[in-house]
């Protein structure tokens, strides 16, 4: 038997993994050019050559029993001033290496601050649509996910929504952008708006609100400029995963930044440090922390992600499907024809395209294409979802 609170969290998920598993065993039956599976983020450029380099080098040159044995709970110090210093010199900041701890990933960063801040019955408010784990995240340590629907023609953050949202029970609002599963990079002055809120409330409330911003995808923006928060909010704590920008999420790699005047910075890094241990991390994978000191600014070329995007976006605009243009990570955000998302993506199988229901992400009425498939893919799934908007005409 297990734990009832999982047993709920269970039976309410739609499973984007059980469609994704459905388009492989589709794909034996019909062949694998013949279905156009759009379902799971996992990323399909190739790393960087200079990760398997680095790699290769640290394990010729570095001493193999401090490589592979325990480092601190909050990662070596010489990456973490490596990547304070990176930060800094990209984004005029003023972290320190100890206001870095390494994680395994945006995913474990983002407990790892749950189990930091929330006391039972606590609130996070996050912008919907938002990542699906994020209610798993947060309900794993007895909190509450409030999603607050951003304005549906822009995709940006509703500010009235917003505000409505928080309460004297918010411990932090949870932000992504680049955005899964819109693509939406949030704009300056949406952004400017959140804080001025924040900034209210905090106030209000006399207590902080700190501004989680989960950053998987800030290096896959296409011609855009993806503001970063601290500059706009001082209790800003950014989480950052080389998941997405480096193609290599089976790594599990990432840090949390804060800089030194975060309210209770010391409390916040003991807290954290912690954590790491209390939830069995105890640390972030050693080889992969000290990879970084010599690709923590690398990306995957992003322009085929982009060509992918342009295809599918331009594609099925010109069917007649209604999207708002994504600037950011590897997903378009899609109107469902019928008001019951999940029964259109039924509908969609017919044609052999697989898509995630909006209704996961808090997005009902919508569907989410994950365009990380190669460009002719794309092309070739163009004349299914003509078929499938004709269907819908009928
Ligand atoms: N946050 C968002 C918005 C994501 O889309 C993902 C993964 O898809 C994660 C966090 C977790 O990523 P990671 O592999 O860095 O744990």
């Amino acid at each position: 038997m297990i734990a009832k609170r999982l047993r709920r969290s269970l039976d309410d998920a739609i499973c984007i993994r059980d469609i994704f598993e459905e388009g492989k065993k589709m794909a034996s039956v019909y062949g694998k050019e013949n279905i156009f599976n759009f379902t799971i983020g996992n990323p399909s450029v190739e790393p960087p050559a200079i990760v398997n380099e680095s790699m290769k080098e640290i394990l010729d040159q570095e001493d193999p029993l401090t490589l592979h044995g325990y480092p601190a709970n909050v990662g070596h110090p010489d990456v973490r001033a490596h990547i304070a210093d990176y930060l800094n010199r990209t984004f005029d900041c003023h972290y320190d290496e100890n206001g870095i701890i390494m994680t395994s990933g945006a995913a474990s960063a983002i407990v790892v601050i749950c189990n930091t801040l929330l006391d039972y019955g606590d609130e996070v408010v996050t912008f919907a649509p938002y990542f699906w784990e994020y209610k798993s995240y947060v309900e794993s340590f007895y909190g509450k996910l409030v999603p607050a629907l951003c304005d549906m023609k822009t995709l940006q953050p509703d500010p009235q929504t917003f505000e409505a949202a928080l309460t004297e029970r918010t411990r932090f609002v949870l932000i992504n952008t680049p955005n899964n599963p819109t693509g939406a990079v949030y704009t300056d002055a949406s952004l400017k708006k959140v804080c001025e809120i924040l900034e209210k409330k905090q106030q209000e409330y006399g207590h902080p609100i700190y501004l989680v911003s989960d950053e998987p995808y800030r290096k896959l923006a296409y011609d855009i400029e993806v503001p970063y928060l601290t500059h706009y909010y001082k209790n800003t704590i950014v989480v950052y995963s080389y998941s997405k920008a480096l193609s290599i999420p089976g790594e599990r790699i990432g840090y949390i930044a804060m800089q030194p005047d975060v309210e209770d910075m010391g409390d916040l890094f003991a807290g954290m440090t912690a954590s790491m241990r209390y939830l069995g991390y105890v640390n972030a994978p050693s080889l992969q922390q000290k990879m970084l000191l010599k690709c923590v600014d690398a990306s995957v070329d992003i322009s085929i992600y982009r060509e992918t995007r342009d295809i599918l976006y331009e594609g099925l605009v010109k069917i007649g499907y209604t999207c708002i243009h994504p600037d950011g990570a590897f997903y378009l955000f899609v109107k469902a024809l019928e008001e019951d998302d999940s029964k259109f993506c039924e509908a969609a199988k017919e044609e052999k395209i697989l898509m995630a229901p909006g209704s996961a992400f808090y997005g009902p009425g919508w569907v989410r294409i994950s365009y990380c498939v190669p460009a002719k893919v794309a092309e070739r799934s163009l004349p299914a979802f003509e078929r499938l908007y004709q269907k819908y005409q009928k």
